[in-house]
């Protein structure tokens, strides 16, 4: 049950921070050695993606994004202290944070099937050759997808030579749909909601012993793949020289939809920092489908339409109803708190990251943006400062911004001009 006054101010589409009371009272759904095994996977499979992906030969084949200074962004917005932008908008390949969990588990499927027809499992880039790109050829990779999931995970399967078929609402982005179909993917749309789709696609899935369904809400692959992010960044701020202890905490702002790519990355962060990181989510106004989850308790799926929300919104990779109870029970004692966003400040988030950084987002993107705002200008977020003995002005604060450079000029331009 939802207190009735959180409910009313939900249902009001006024903006809130909503601070997480972090009681427990289901066991995590995963163990975290899990993480460790994501890590290693993703780097044994580096030199097979440097020669699959042309984009990558430069990175060596390791999927990771820009750590940026963002001062810049702080001054126009009013902060203080010490900003930073985790750039996962410029992701290769896929352009977004679905990057991660994706792409580990199309990786994690290959190395399954290829195992089962004999491959000894030493060398990943032994499976750029012809006879496995043969045999992942009878393979299929079924997935539901807004846009971004289905873009990385249909990507990844055609780079290795899978088939891929992805689900959409007839009212997904045309472009994404024609990136798709230009690399080989089958598209299917379908009228009306995205969880039509998916459910079209598990079914089709289940029917096909060759087919792997990837399940945005429940997947533990997908989750290990965003946490891996964890130690990426700690390894990131070391280079920078920025220390994090105590008194030097981590304020991290990341967009929410589902829950799985800011709960995979907040997981992985707390196994490196533990206390001395604090993550909140951002969530559109009609679709706080974490908020709901966790302020509700997690025992029982709680959707944004149970109180009233319609769930629509410009920011399309947020706007799902009902969060992954996989994610929320991780996020139970590990998120601190989640934030509300009106979709009216998404475009100006948007245009700021243009001018100030050069660096081009999608609405869901520039959701995380008002994230530093809640904790310094807030009644709520100065008391969770208090509580907590977090001192904002010695924070570094990072905006993730989770996508948006593969977004056309057109599309683009259109945005800036709103
Ligand atoms: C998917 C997505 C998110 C949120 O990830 P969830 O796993 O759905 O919570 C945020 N931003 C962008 C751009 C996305 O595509």
């Amino acid at each position: 049950m939802l207190a009735p006054e959180l409910a009313d101010t939900l249902r009001g589409r006024m903006p809130m921070l909503w601070l997480n009371p972090g009681s427990r009272s289901l066991e995590d759904p995963l163990s975290p050695d899990l993480v460790d095994a994501a890590e290693r996977r993703l780097l044994r499979a580096a030199p097979l993606l440097a020669k699959i992906l042309p984009g990558l030969a430069g990175s060596d084949g390791l999927i990771e994004s820009p750590l940026m200074d963002a001062q810049a962004l702080r001054d126009a917005l009013g902060g203080q202290s010490r900003w930073l932008f985790k750039a996962d908008n410029r992701l290769p390949v896929a352009g977004s944070v679905k990057a991660r969990g994706g792409f580990h588990e199309v990786l994690e499927f290959a190395e399954q099937v290829a195992l089962s027809h004999g491959w000894d499992g030493v060398n990943f880039a032994d499976l750029a050759e012809p006879r496995w790109r043969a045999c992942f050829a009878t393979y299929q990779l079924v997935v539901g997808s807004t846009g971004n999931l289905g873009i990385s995970i249909g990507l990844m399967s055609r780079a290795l030579g899978f088939a891929a078929q992805v689900h959409m609402s007839d009212d997904a982005k045309q472009w994404k749909k024609q990136l798709l179909r230009d690399q080989g993917v089958d598209v299917v749309e379908h009228a009306g909601d995205y969880a039509k789709a998916v459910a079209a696609g598990r079914a089709i899935a289940e029917a096909d012993p060759q087919a792997h369904f990837v399940d945005d809400e429940r997947s533990l692959s997908l989750f290990c793949g965003y946490a891996v992010a964890g130690r990426r960044v700690a390894a990131q701020l070391a280079e920078q020289g920025i220390e994090v202890n105590a008194a030097n905490p981590l304020l991290i702002y990341l967009p929410c939809g589902v829950g799985g790519a800011p709960g995979g990355i907040t997981y992985g962060l707390k196994q490196v920092f533990g206390n001395n990181v604090h993550c909140f989510f951002a969530e559109p106004l009609e679709s706080p489908s974490v908020l709901v989850q966790l302020a509700s308790g997690v025992r029982d799926p709680m959707s944004v339409h149970d109180i009233g929300l319609s769930n629509r919104t410009l920011a399309d990779g947020l706007a799902v109803g009902q969060a992954s109870m996989l994610a929320s029970t991780c996020m139970q004692d590990r998120l601190a708190g989640v934030f509300t966003v009106p979709d009216t400040s998404l475009g100006y988030y948007l245009e700021l990251a243009w001018e100030k950084l050069g660096e081009r987002v999608e609405p869901s993107a520039a959701a995380a943006f008002p994230g530093p705002g809640w904790i310094t200008g807030s009644q709520a977020g100065l008391q969770w400062c208090a509580r907590h003995q977090v001192d904002p002005s010695r924070a570094t604060h990072i905006l993730w911004c989770t996508g948006g450079s593969l977004v056309p000029d057109a599309e683009f331009q259109q945005w800036l001009s709103q």
